[in-house]
């Protein structure tokens, strides 16, 4: 349905407040019966912040995204939900879901932060550590959201680092879900008992498409934190966190598993269903590590062009995503480095690349698949050491001692 019905751009980073502003901008043109828009509050610099309505049932469920500016997919997956409700407004399941929820969206909390591509709001402040001060309108805009609606649960919609995996050996964790604590002890109240039955209806649509690829957080009380808050307040929260996928373009995918993962969460609170979902499919869910690696090489010779003799090892690359402002057009950059080198065979790469019997080398000036060189003795321009930007080539020998370019690697894409 989402390939059909989606009206998201693919590059979800590249969405900005103006996009999200004229997005709503035509449902609040559109007269939808069901659907309704208001301005909610403005960020510190003044952007608009709304909430997208649909439904008038008794139970009221409250979605925000993007409080975190570089955290963007779930906020394009907001607007292909309102487009799969204005499409099947009239169908009996979508029908159930209007009449048992009121379900308010915000879909950019920190659209200061979005305009940035940063974390943070522009006072600095990481929003989701402000629910006791108070000290960000954003933050402050959210609480009072939750006062005025008294939610019956929250979702807190997030991008997790593309270093999360899951699993052993470890997969990076496309979805990573957390039924929020509210105490030290981390009681299980009827509010966390339904996020963690959330979690498991969550998990139950995503395994056809995410196998292996789901995880859950450690659930430590964070006491500044609003998901706990939220929960110690009255309004249990469901945190979901997007990470990587393993594709060149891994948006359309994550997309895909946020679009899905809500609708199969807003339909079993609507029919109830949820209150037979078994909590223990939540949490049996593996929990998260860190450390995974967007590429890994593995058991590759390693000419580093510092000089010293080459060996044998895994090359572990990292990638992290920017966008840059250029000519007022946003434009997202990734950036790969080395970040590992040695025995890594206990990490998982979203991309793994065998080496054995290749040589691994910095690039050389002009080299491209299929070109033939000789590999100078002594000190290079570029070197091979953690921290440098990954430009390496991937070399298989030739007879006659010089070498072909079989893969190119780039620190900027
Ligand atoms: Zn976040």
């Amino acid at each position: 349905m989402w390939d059909a019905e989606h009206v998201s751009s693919l590059v979800s980073p590249l969405v900005d407040h103006a996009e999200v502003k004229s997005r709503i901008q035509a449902i609040a043109a559109s007269d939808s019966p069901v659907i309704r828009v208001r301005e909610v509050g403005r960020s510190l610099e003044g952007r608009e912040v709304w909430d997208v309505t649909f439904g008038t049932g008794p139970t009221t469920v409250l979605m925000w995204s993007q409080m975190h500016g570089d955290e963007p997919t779930a906020t394009s997956a907001l607007f292909d939900i309102y487009e799969y409700i204005r499409l099947h407004e009239k169908e009996p399941a979508v029908q159930q879901v209007l009449s048992a929820l009121t379900v308010h969206t915000v879909p950019m909390l920190n659209p200061d932060g979005s305009e940035r591509f940063q974390r943070r709001n522009v006072q600095s402040i990481d929003i989701n550590r402000d629910a006791l001060l108070l000290q960000t309108p954003e933050g402050r805009l959210l609480k009072s959201l939750r006062d005025e609606l008294n939610p019956a649960v929250g979702f807190n919609l997030h991008n997790q680092s593309w270093r999360t995996t899951v699993g052993k050996p470890p997969k990076g964790a496309a979805i990573s879900l957390l039924s929020v604590a509210y105490d030290e002890e981390r009681s299980v109240s009827p509010g966390r008992l339904l996020t963690k039955r959330l979690g498991a209806v969550v998990r139950d649509a995503l395994e056809p498409f995410a196998l292996g690829r789901i995880g859950k957080y450690d659930d430590s009380f964070e006491v500044r934190a609003f998901g706990d808050n939220l929960t110690l307040w009255g309004t249990p929260v469901l945190l979901v966190e997007t990470g990587p996928w393993p594709e060149v373009n891994p948006d359309p995918m994550l997309l895909r598993l946020n679009y899905t993962a809500l609708i199969h969460a807003l339909h079993a609170l609507a029919d109830g269903s949820v209150h037979k979902a078994d909590a223990a499919r939540y949490d049996s869910l593996p929990e998260n590590q860190t450390g995974g690696f967007y590429t890994i090489i593995r058991n590759v010779s390693i000419v580093t062009g510092t000089g010293i003799p080459s060996f044998t090892g895994d090359v572990g690359l990292v990638a992290n995503r920017r966008v840059r402002i250029e000519d007022g057009k946003r434009v997202l950059v990734t950036q790969h480095s080395i970040d590992d080198i040695g025995d890594l065979r206990t990490a998982g790469g979203l991309f793994e690349v065998d080496g054995a019997g290749k040589v691994l080398a910095p690039l050389r000036p002009g080299a491209e698949v299929g070109t033939e060189l000789a590999l100078p003795a002594g000190k290079w321009d570029s070197t091979i050491v953690v921290g440098a930007p990954a430009n390496v080539m991937m070399l298989a020998p030739l007879p006659d001692g010089r070498y072909r370019v079989e893969r190119v690697f780039r620190g900027t894409t």
